[in-house]
This record gives C-alpha cells, structure tokens and sequence, in this order.
C-alpha cells in the first residue's frame, strides 16, 4: 500500500480561495473588513517569521492586519494594558499573541486577559472550556486545521481509534478533544508512556506531535492507518522534518501528511477562519 499524501498546501490554498469570496462579500454587504492584531514580544527570528507568514496569509484573503511590536523587556503589565485596550477596540476582531513569552511574563496571564470572543487562536479557558462541552467556539488553529484534513479526506473519524502522542495545550491535548467530540475513541500518549508502540499499533488515525525527528517509523503504525504529522523538526542541515519516518510510513499508512507542506499551512487558514468567525461575532450566537 502506498498511502494518500494529504498536502496541506494545496488544502489551504483551496479553502483560503473561497474565505477571499466570503471576506469579499462581507466587506461589500455589510462595509465589514475582518481585522487581526497580532502582538510579538522581542526578536525570536522564528516568532517573527512565523508572524509574517500570518500577515501575508491575511493580506491574501482580503483581512486587515496590523503587528504590533513591543521590545522583550516591556513590563507584564503594560502588555496586558495594552491586551485591553485591544479588547475595547471595536475595529480589533481578533487578536493575538505570538508566544512564546519572555520569562518575566506570565503566558496564562496574558491568555486570560484577551477577550474570549477575540481569542482567535482559542487559547482563553472559557473557549477550551466551550470546547471541550462540544459547543461551537474559537477552535486551537492547530487541531482545527488537523480535523478539516482529515475531513477533506472523507476518512472516518466517528467510532475509529485515535491515538493522539502529545499532550500539549495548543497541540496533543486539543486536538484529542476534537477527535472526541467526532466520536473516535481517543488514546493520548506521551513522554511517560510505556510500551507506545502498543498503543501506536493499535490505532486507525495516528497523530503525532512530539517535536522530535523520525520517531515514528513503520513498527508504530498499523496497516491502512491515517497517520498525521504535527512536528517541525530542524534538521543540522537546515532541512525541515516531522515526527513521522515519511518515506517508510508511506508504505504502510493509508494517508500521511507531509512536512513541510502539511500540518503547517493549514494552522494558519484556520486563524483565518477564526478572524473572520470573530468579525461575525459568531462565538456571541
Ligand atoms: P511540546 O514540546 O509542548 O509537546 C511535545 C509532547 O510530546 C509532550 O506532550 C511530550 O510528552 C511528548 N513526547 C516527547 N517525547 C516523546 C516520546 N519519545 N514519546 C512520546 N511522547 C513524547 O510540543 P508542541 O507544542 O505540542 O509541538 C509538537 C510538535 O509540533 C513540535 O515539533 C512543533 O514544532 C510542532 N508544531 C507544529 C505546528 C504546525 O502548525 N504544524 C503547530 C504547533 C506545533
């Protein structure tokens, strides 16, 4: 078996084309142009590429967007001051930050302080909260855009065995809840795991999220799997990679994303998604 590579680039570059459609009929219709602001704090060369990507994806669908740049040593309190003045900014649909954090601020606190209903990268425990009780909200972008994959796929989620390596708040634990909330049967594995290719062999949709290279060769999957592939892992060489062993897997699983090309452009499709749901107020209906 040769698996179905799901290209994430090609997902989000469609689905991106009929969000233009919809941002241009909203700005036509009712004169309202979807707006994310993104805050970054310092000069994490990672952090500010990943916040340019953002911009340029904004840009292209027809979303306003502005960046607002605060040097590493800004207070604790002036950025949250700056988060509620966000917040009361009717022209601000969605805001957010770019993490990590210096250490001399405090990320939940910041969490917190962004309005939920503006939360666009569904951090805020009233949104995780809201989804974990299945009600429609501001999903992790993450996850979202891992579960529309899979849907673009029509692969069954619904009474299937997912097992989820990974446990963090953006990634493991999230896109767990999802795959419940679609009626798999849900299996988080992580760091202290014992005997993980137990459980990886037992799964009909793998979802790997690790952050560590080529872990996950043929012995972890079983045959006609779906196998997703979170991690970006930087190789010496500069290449990038994932967590999964791709061109063995392959052979094995049923569909595979790649890396890069998979997992990543459609994180940031579904932020687009999310600004556009906060322009409409639709987590307020
Ligand atoms: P994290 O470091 O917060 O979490 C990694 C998880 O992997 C932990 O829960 C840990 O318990 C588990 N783990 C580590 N070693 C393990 C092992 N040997 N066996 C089983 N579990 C193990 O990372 P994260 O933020 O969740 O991100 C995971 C990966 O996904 C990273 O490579 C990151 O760069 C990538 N990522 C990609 C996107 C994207 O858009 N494609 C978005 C977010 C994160």
């Amino acid at each position: 078996m040769t698996a179905t590579i799901i290209n994430g680039k090609e997902l989000a570059h469609e689905i991106r084309g009929s969000m233009k459609e919809e941002v241009s009929q909203l700005i036509m219709n009712e004169g309202l142009t979807p707006h994310l602001t993104v805050i970054i704090v310092g000069d994490n060369p990672a952090s500010k590429s990943y916040v340019r990507g953002k911009q340029k994806a904004s840009d292209e669908t027809g979303i306003s967007s502005d960046v607002i740049e605060l040097p590493s040593s800004v207070t604790e309190e002036k950025l949250l001051q700056m988060i509620q003045e966000l917040n009361n900014d009717h022209e601000v649909h969605g805001i957010l930050v770019q993490l990590p954090l210096p250490d001399h601020i405090r990320e939940e606190n910041v969490i917190v302080t962004i309005d939920p209903d503006k939360d666009v990268d569904g951090f805020h425990p009233i949104n995780i909260g809201r989804m974990m009780t299945g009600e429609d909200t501001f999903f992790p972008c993450t996850p979202y855009g891992i579960i529309t994959m899979l849907k673009s796929k029509d692969i069954q989620i619904e009474g299937k065995h997912a097992v989820v390596i990974g446990r963090s708040n953006i990634v493991g634990k999230p896109v767990g809840q999802l795959l419940l909330n679609e009626n798999a049967t849900v299996t988080y594995c992580h760091s202290r795991t014992e005997n993980l290719k137990e459980h990886t062999t037992r799964a009909d949709i793998v979802i790997a999220a690790i952050g560590k290279p080529n872990v996950i060769t043929t012995d972890y999957v079983k045959q006609g799997a779906a196998v997703i592939d979170v991690g970006i892992n930087r190789l010496e060489d500069g290449s990038l990679t994932g967590d999964v062993d791709f061109d063995t897997v392959k052979q094995k699983a049923s569909y595979l994303t790649p890396v890069p090309k998979g997992v990543g452009p459609m994180t940031i499709t579904m932020l687009l998604k999310n600004t556009i749901k906060a322009a409409k107020g639709l987590s307020k209906q």
